[in-house]
């Protein structure tokens, strides 16, 4: 494929490239810190370079005060980059060459399922709680998607090999859970990689970005594990590299449900009006993967002689943010 002017691509010492990918839906929240701050530790651990992409396809997601503040965020937090931002808003061209190329090899097909459609389907759900697409939309004829498309604009949907089918299984081993397996038929079925309004899907804009971007290394949530996947399957297709996979525990309210931006007493808004300074929050979440003692404040740079993805394996159950999580 060709390069969008991503400076500085594979100009790195070590030659490890990571990667900060935030979504601008609003403030960075303690959830989001950490999967962060182990981005960063693992490339300044290796001598690499991070590069900071902001993902605000979404036109919910999309504000550049929202982009701001991150970037505000990230920096008071002492965790820095070395190239960026790209924001995704400004690569549609690349995610549009992709979806063509798939589009001209037959791997794709319009999907006019509505939302409520593809719920009432009774579709085994997969692990990541998303459902498993039924072919619905798979073989209509011409004359069908004429039809169809008077009524409603379609979403692009990728083919997956057929569950069982050798070509579909993907496995992989990440640096956190160990060896994952999946079957792309049986567990997620034909996906979308742009949907009915224009957007282009995640999954699909994640992959050509690591992979125009020469990322090598990818660490971010759990709640991504599922993901990996479909961009495996989409990387393949597009003949573009698999980076190294970690996924890193979620931050859990004590009711177990994800931290979010309900959570507003912990986004960095709050949290830095209560500290002034960053210590105390780097070394609540640093005390967590065994990096510091409770209590203690730390600076991400005292860190990163310490840090392994052996220590935080060892620690890769949730985390509980309660009221004594943080000092
Ligand atoms: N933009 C996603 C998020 O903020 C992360 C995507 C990724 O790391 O692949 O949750």
């Amino acid at each position: 494929m060709a390069q969008h002017d991503v400076a500085g691509s594979g100009v790195a010492g070590s030659g490890v490239v990571g990667r900060l990918a935030p979504t601008p839906s609003g403030r960075m929240h303690l959830g989001n810190v950490f999967s962060a701050l182990i981005a960063w530790l693992s490339v300044r651990s290796q001598g690499g370079r991070l590069v900071l992409r902001i993902e605000d396809l979404d036109p919910r997601a999309q504000s550049r005060e929202a982009a701001r503040l991150l970037m505000d965020d990230l920096a008071w937090l002492g965790l820095s980059w070395d190239e960026g931002p790209y924001f995704q808003s400004e690569r549609k061209d690349a995610y549009a060459e992709a979806i063509e190329r798939l589009g001209r090899e037959g791997l794709t097909y319009p999907c006019f399922c509505t939302r409520s459609e593809l719920h009432a389907a009774t579709a085994p759900h997969a692990s990541d709680g998303t459902y498993v697409y039924q072919g619905t939309c798979r073989d209509l004829t011409p004359e069908q998607v004429a039809e169809k498309a008077r009524v409603r604009p379609p979403a692009t949907r990728l083919r997956v090999p057929d569950p069982g089918a050798p070509e579909g299984q993907v496995s992989f081993r990440d640096a956190v859970y160990g060896d994952v397996r999946e079957d792309l038929g049986r567990d997620c079925g034909d996906f979308l990689v742009r949907r009915s309004d224009g957007v282009v899907a995640y999954q699909l804009a994640v992959v050509v970005d690591d992979g125009l971007m020469g990322v090598t290394e990818v660490v971010r949530g759990r709640d991504l594990l599922g993901s990996v996947g479909r961009q495996m399957y989409l990387q393949r297709l597009l003949g573009l590299p698999t980076p190294a996979y970690a996924h890193v525990p979620l931050l859990v309210a004590p009711d177990g449900r994800r931290l979010s931006k309900r959570d507003g007493d912990l986004d960095l808004g709050a949290l830095r009006r209560r500290y002034g300074r960053p210590g105390p929050i780097i070394g609540a979440l640093a005390s967590r993967i065994g990096l510091a003692e409770p209590g203690e404040e730390k600076a991400p740079d005292e860190l990163v002689g310490r840090f392994s993805f052996a220590s935080v394996a060892a620690h890769a159950q949730d985390i509980v943010v309660d009221e004594a999580f943080l000092p």
